[in-house]
């Protein structure tokens, strides 16, 4: 599984493997830096950050979530810690909705990958 990819938005190629990859990583000597933990990784892109270096922030975003505690789910951003948070199931669907605002995390095969595409979209 990758979270970026080298290209136009990326000068980062971030992969797990049987560790976690900054794979062609031109910071370190050896051209590749591995870490064993997610925390890890992301102080690594924050020093390509700090080089100039682009690291999309999407990756970011699903770093964080990842690392977030199993079952763990984020307040709604637009509502902060007051939404209250359901689960919809939509035919084979499952989807994470605020009650108060109605807004909606992406489609999932089940709930816990709603819950974990609902993470990413609120972490910024
Ligand atoms: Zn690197
Ligand atoms: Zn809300």
């Amino acid at each position: 599984m990758s979270f970026c990819k080298k290209g136009k938005d990326s000068d980062v190629y971030v992969f797990v493997g049987s560790k976690i990859e900054c794979n062609d990583c031109s910071l370190v000597e050896d051209y590749s830096f591995t870490c064993e933990t997610l925390p890890e990784m992301l102080e690594h892109l924050k020093q390509h950050s700090l080089a100039g270096h682009k690291v999309p922030k999407k990756a970011i975003c699903s770093i964080k979530a990842d690392c977030l505690p199993e079952n763990y789910i984020l307040p709604c951003f637009h509502c902060e810690e007051e939404g209250t948070l359901e689960f919809l199931k939509l035919g084979e669907h499952f989807q994470v909705q605020c009650k108060d605002c109605g807004c909606k995390g992406p489609l999932a095969s089940n709930r816990e990958v709603a819950k974990t595409f609902w993470n990413r979209v609120m972490i910024r």
